[in-house]
């Protein structure tokens, strides 16, 4: 595999576009579920995988789908791609096809992800183990209990914490296990974890992906023979993308470096600011020089995102007064959208766990995550003076 950065937004643009006869420069939207054939023979060789073709839409085996899935493919340098309903139908696709023997999730993830992993597929008699960024001298011996597959999110939510890819993945394939990283903090544009030496990347294309918070999708690449395994997964679960929202999405990715490359810009300078600002404590963004993840993010990243963290003088109150007082940034939850978007973890992303647990992973009720959209820098600088003032 090899990192698309320098053919990235041709990729974007052009990668798996189906040439239309009536001359659309866009792949068209077959909505129909199922697809007709010359010859029974015909249909044997799709259903036999002999030929590539379209068959049936739950199958992902619909022309619009499959032109979302090269795209997908390229923008990550993979040599395949499923496209999903969800980034949680990706990650429990991934997890039900690798993770049986045991997997290993490393730092802070997704909400819903700790749930499936802890206490769902557990019940199903696949292991979940859990190590903080401090804990990584257990994961040899949890590979050599023969756990399969190691899972992160890096850059971390909501303390944007770094997690070394390349090293990872060295111990873990030592010990014969798989790893996938959940790049939808980073996405594309910045991080492209399988040239790192990644097995599988997965993205809840619901953010930077869709972009426009107007679509829920799914995205896992990785190497053809690994992911034609998960395909099997997605078929019989039926957590296939619908062809309408896999347009939508290849749509979304036409734009996604210009869109990821003013973000970076923006989270910049408002990280910068709120350094500066007498109401704030403490900065966390991965482009600060001072960050505690700043080499390795320099070192694995092209760029640093768009998402930020600051943690407001006064503690919790003062940090709600202030999310509930922002104007331009809405409160709201999810990320990666072209508006500006700021949630306080404890009461939502985080609010699930004891406030103990939450201090073990260094998040305290003072912090606001802040997912910087397209709006000017200066007006969403502003629209946080006037909310610390
Ligand atoms: N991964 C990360 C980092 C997320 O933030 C989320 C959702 O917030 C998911 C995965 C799950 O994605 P979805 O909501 O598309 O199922």
């Amino acid at each position: 595999m090899t990192p698309p950065q320098t053919a990235l937004a041709t990729a974007c643009v052009h990668a798996g576009e189906i040439v239309d006869p009536h001359g659309s420069p866009h792949t068209p939207i077959y909505t129909t579920t199922t697809f007709k054939f010359p010859s029974t023979a015909a249909i044997l060789d799709v259903v036999d995988g002999r030929k590539p073709g379209a068959l049936y839409t739950r199958y992902g085996l619909n022309p619009t789908i499959q032109a979302l899935e090269e795209k997908l493919a390229a923008i990550e340098g993979a040599e395949a791609a499923l496209a999903f309903c969800s980034g949680m139908a990706a990650e429990s696709a991934l997890f039900l096809t690798y993770g049986r023997p045991g997997i290993v999730c490393l730092g802070d993830a997704y909400g819903g992800t700790l749930e499936l992993l802890g206490s769902q597929l557990p019940g199903l008699g696949a292991p979940g183990y859990f190590l903080l960024g401090n804990e990584l001298g257990a994961l040899p011996s949890l590979l050599k209990r023969g756990a399969g597959l190691v899972f992160f999110e890096t850059p971390t939510n909501p303390t944007l914490e770094q997690f070394d890819i390349a090293a990872i993945a060295e111990l873990a394939h030592a010990h014969g296990a798989f790893v996938a990283v959940d790049n939808t903090f980073a996405s594309p544009v910045n991080q492209n974890p399988l040239a790192l030496g990644a097995d599988f990347v997965v993205h809840s294309a619901t953010k930077y992906l869709g972009g426009h918070s107007d679509l829920t999708a799914g995205a896992l690449m990785g190497r053809k023979a690994d992911i034609a395994r998960v395909w099997n997964w997605r078929k019989n679960l039926g957590q296939t993308i619908a062809p309408e929202i896999a347009a939508q999405l290849a749509r979304s990715l036409r734009t996604l470096p210009v869109r990821v490359e003013r973000q970076n810009a923006t989270a910049m300078r408002v990280a910068l600011a709120m350094q500066a600002h007498p109401g704030v404590e403490r900065v966390l963004y991965p482009g600060l020089p001072d960050f505690p993840g700043h080499a390795l993010a320099k070192r694995q990243m092209n760029g640093f995102g768009g998402m930020l963290t600051i943690e407001v003088k006064g503690g919790g109150e003062a940090a709600t007064r202030a999310a509930d007082k922002l104007k331009l940034f809405a409160l709201a939850p999810s990320l990666g959208g072209v508006e500006s978007l700021v949630t306080q973890p404890c009461t939502t992303t985080h609010h699930g766990l004891t406030p103990e647990e939450r201090a073990r992973r260094g998040i305290s009720d003072a912090m606001l995550r802040l997912s910087v959209g397209l709006e000017d820098a200066a007006d969403l600088i502003a629209d946080l003076e006037q909310a610390l003032g």
